[in-house]
């Protein structure tokens, strides 16, 4: 049974880039506004988030790690919110078997700390006080210390290290009002936003002020079909190396490829060859139109009248960079 688990959990948990997704995700359930991310080894060695949310109680130590065990059922809408993305209440159990996890939490109530090791779903021992401040740590060691199959799928330390910073960058720019960290243990903050900050400033100080400089901003309603989108893209003059796409829908960070190519195909039209444009969007949609039969882990999201929606983005996206760029 542990095997088996085990294998359900590296489907959840592929690398440490989606581990830290889901715990960044945690973080901001738990209303912080302040999340500091280290990192050693890639992620491989230690993965650690500590936040200044709510916290943990005591009393939920025990269950935490369960698997389907989750403390956000309260509403329907929360209800829905959850099963249409997936993840009710399986990241940590996932992670606790894959992984060494400690959680240390204090919840503004309690006095102080606690602090517990997890393996398999189950707590090691009961938690056991100490001195913190209000909010979470959570701490990942030896992601994949049993799998190694998983392990030797991985890419260097340095590449995973690229993309747990791709995902802290995508998030503390939809997410400016909350400051995040990133660093490298016992290294300097490769990643720093203050928080109050605002989309264009994060994206200045984390891409450059050169691209920030080009922003231009997009707002759509649509009631017929129902959803809004709101962002910011370069100017189709600007050209950069890499297709930068970030893609939120409902506030949590997915892919829909059919949208990331129609964008970068606007931009071809206009833009020298080979160059791409850098675009934050922010997809709401009533999350009964998103496709639930997507598995959780995927990325990739799709929802009803994708096509539509797809298309009336897209040309109001390329009728407001035209209109800007006279
Ligand atoms: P889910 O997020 O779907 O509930 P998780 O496995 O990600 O499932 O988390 C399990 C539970 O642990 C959450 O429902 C929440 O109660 C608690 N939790 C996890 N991370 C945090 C955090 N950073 N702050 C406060 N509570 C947390
Ligand atoms: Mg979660």
């Amino acid at each position: 049974q542990e095997v088996v688990n085990r294998i359900a959990a590296g489907e959840v948990i592929q690398r440490p880039a989606n581990a830290l997704k889901e715990l960044i995700e945690n973080s901001l359930d738990a209303k912080s506004t302040s999340i500091q991310i280290t990192v050693k080894n890639g992620g491989l060695k230690l993965l650690q988030i500590q936040d200044n949310g709510t916290g943990i109680r005591k009393e939920d130590f025990e269950i935490v790690c369960e698997r389907f065990t989750t403390s956000k059922l309260r509403e329907f809408e929360d209800l829905h919110k959850i099963s249409t993305y997936g993840f009710r209440g399986e990241a940590l159990a996932s992670i606790s078997h894959v992984a060494h996890l400690t959680i240390t939490s204090k919840t503004k109530k309690e006095v102080c700390a606690y602090q517990a090791e997890y393996c398999d779903s189950k707590l090691k021992a009961a938690p056991k006080p100490l001195a913190g401040n209000q909010g979470t740590i959570i701490t990942v060691e030896d992601l994949f210390y049993n799998m190694n199959v998983r392990r030797n799928a991985l890419r260097s330390p340095a590449e995973e290290y690229q993309k747990i910073s791709d995902v802290v960058s995508k998030y503390a720019i939809h997410n400016a009002s909350i400051g995040f960290a990133l660093k490298k243990h016992g290294g300097n903050n490769d990643i720093r936003t203050p928080n109050n900050s605002n989309h264009t400033e994060n994206i200045r100080l984390i891409y450059g002020s050169s691209i920030a400089r080009e922003l231009v901003e997009f707002s759509l309603t649509n009631d017929n079909l129902q959803f809004t989108c709101k962002g910011l893209m370069t100017n189709v003059n600007y050209s950069t190396k890499k297709f930068q796409f970030l893609l939120f829908i409902n506030h949590r960070l997915v892919d829909n490829q059919s949208l990331k190519k129609c964008i970068d195909t606007v931009y071809q039209t206009y833009l020298p060859k080979n160059g791409h444009p850098f675009v934050y969007l922010s997809l709401e949609l009533d999350p009964n139109n998103i496709d639930v039969n997507v598995h959780p882990t995927k990325h990739e999201v799709h929802f009803l009248n994708e096509g539509q929606i797809v298309e009336t983005v897209t040309t109001a996206l390329e009728q407001k960079l035209l209109g800007s760029n006279r």
